[in-house]
């Protein structure tokens, strides 16, 4: 079985005016370890789908699976990224990566040895005892990477993670990434309405295409790594 399983999954937001449906019957499987994207035009319910995932958003319809168990919000196993991370600015990069473990009660010097070693993995070498508003754009997304990483969750959702930065340094990171990656073989899902981009980082890509007020369904692309 699947790591991740969506069945007929929809989501409809009730608005002021007529009930927007955003999502409409989507159906998927992720594999463990696999790297996925997710593409498809500003609009197409990408950010909708990974809330879902990531139990921000809840799901009008369908079922959702992980592991085995249907579940809503399993917390500790997913973490979460978006196009700019929110670091806390009175506190050092160390302790924005230390925040996750802090927060799940996780053990304190496991912890810090850790952090040290992100920090590393990421290219923050030096950086921790830095602030916030002392790094670039492309570092701070850097800290957010290295605290998504910090609980060591299974699954990463990735919303645009790098997609407010200048090209060079986005093509940076998407290549640490998949260092990353094929280092730690998490289960990612990365949301991009980039198709170049998908196509270089994913296993597949899982393109969403519009319909009007409602998703047809998602194509899979199978990518085989050389
Ligand atoms: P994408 O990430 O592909 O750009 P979204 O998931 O953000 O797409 O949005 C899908 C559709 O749902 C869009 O029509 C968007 O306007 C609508 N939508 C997203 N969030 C909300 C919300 N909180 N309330 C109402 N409509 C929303
Ligand atoms: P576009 O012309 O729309 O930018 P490309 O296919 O040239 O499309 O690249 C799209 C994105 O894919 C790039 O901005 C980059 O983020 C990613 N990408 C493509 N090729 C590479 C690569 N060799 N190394 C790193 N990232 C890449």
């Amino acid at each position: 079985a699947s790591l991740i399983e969506g069945r007929n999954v929809s989501k409809v937001y009730a608005t002021a005016t007529a009930p927007l449906v955003a999502l409409s019957d989507v159906s998927f499987g992720i594999e463990e370890g696999e790297f996925v994207s997710l593409v498809g035009p500003s609009g197409c319910g990408k950010s909708t789908l990974l809330s879902i995932l990531g139990g921000l958003e809840e799901r009008t319809d369908g079922t959702l699976v992980l592991d085995g168990k249907h579940h809503d919000a399993p917390r500790a196993d997913i973490g979460m990224m978006f196009q700019t991370s929110v670091l806390f600015p009175w506190r050092t990069v160390r302790e924005n990566v230390l925040l996750p473990g802090i927060i799940l009660g996780l053990e304190r010097k496991q912890q810090e040895a850790r952090c040290a070693e992100l920090l590393s993995m990421v290219g923050l070498d030096g950086f921790g005892e830095r602030y916030p508003s002392e790094l670039s754009g492309g570092m701070r997304q850097r800290v957010g990477l290295a605290r998504l990483l910090a609980h060591d969750p299974r699954v990463l959702l990735m919303d645009e993670p790098f997609g407010a930065l200048d090209e060079f340094t986005r093509e940076t990171m998407n290549i640490e990434l998949l260092r990353i990656w094929e280092r730690t073989r998490k289960t990612v899902i990365f949301v991009t309405h980039n198709i170049g981009e998908a196509v270089f980082l994913s296993d597949r890509v899982f393109v969403m295409t519009p319909r009007p007020g409602r998703l047809e369904g998602i194509v899979e692309i199978d990518l085989p790594r050389p």
